[in-house]
């Protein structure tokens, strides 16, 4: 078997995760061996699912650290799918390249930004090192353009740059923005 690493990524609402099932549902059809992963963190709609904002799924284990991969998966596993990249340690880009250099196709979905429009976590590293990477894009919620930011709004206003991760008390969203309509306050602004 010929192992590669895909990854798909884009802001919020871009489709990843509907993506991400489609290619894994379809290596089901296929018949293939397929086993799908998410940080453990990610319970937004399910503990056991991966589901998309328009309601789409398919199973996924739950994991904590991407070291874990390696207590699901056996010599008949053909396709290994992750969701939210983004949450995972750096070790995870050693993990999907050695799981494809065993022969497995990787399939990972995340978001290549944080809200600030900066580098987020694994993902920059994950895609330079993949065979295969789609950018998808959202809707911009403010202009109606493709959007490939996150914009992080506390309370119905633009987050600030330093605003910290967990804020008690605050009703904290995400839309999905074009580079002109996505805001950024830095404290010295
Ligand atoms: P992601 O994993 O990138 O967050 P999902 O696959 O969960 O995206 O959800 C994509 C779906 O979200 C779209 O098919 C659409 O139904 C819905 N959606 C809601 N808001 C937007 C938006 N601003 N732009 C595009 N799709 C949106
Ligand atoms: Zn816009």
């Amino acid at each position: 078997h010929h192992g590669y690493i895909e990854v798909v990524i884009g802001p919020m609402y871009s489709g990843k995760s509907e993506e991400l099932i489609r290619r894994l549902k379809r290596a089901k059809i296929a018949k293939q061996n397929v086993v799908a992963f998410k940080p453990a963190i990610d319970n937004r709609y399910s503990d056991e699912d991966v589901v998309s904002h328009s309601g789409v799924r398919i199973k996924a284990i739950p994991i904590k650290s991407a070291k874990e991969i390696y207590d699901y998966i056996d010599e008949n596993t053909e396709v290994v799918g992750i969701d939210e990249i983004q949450f995972f340690e750096d070790e995870v880009v050693d993990i999907a390249m050695e799981l494809a250099d065993r022969g497995i196709r990787v399939i990972a979905a995340g978001l290549d930004m944080d809200f600030r429009g900066e580098p987020f976590g694994p993902t920059p590293k994950l895609l330079a090192v993949a065979e295969f990477v789609d950018k998808l894009q959202a809707v911009c919620m403010v202009c109606g353009n493709p959007a490939h930011r996150t914009q992080r709004l506390i309370n119905g206003k633009p987050a600030k740059y330093n605003d910290p991760i967990i804020l008690v008390g605050a009703t904290e969203s995400y839309e999905a923005r074009c580079r002109k309509c996505h805001v950024i306050i830095k404290d010295e602004d």
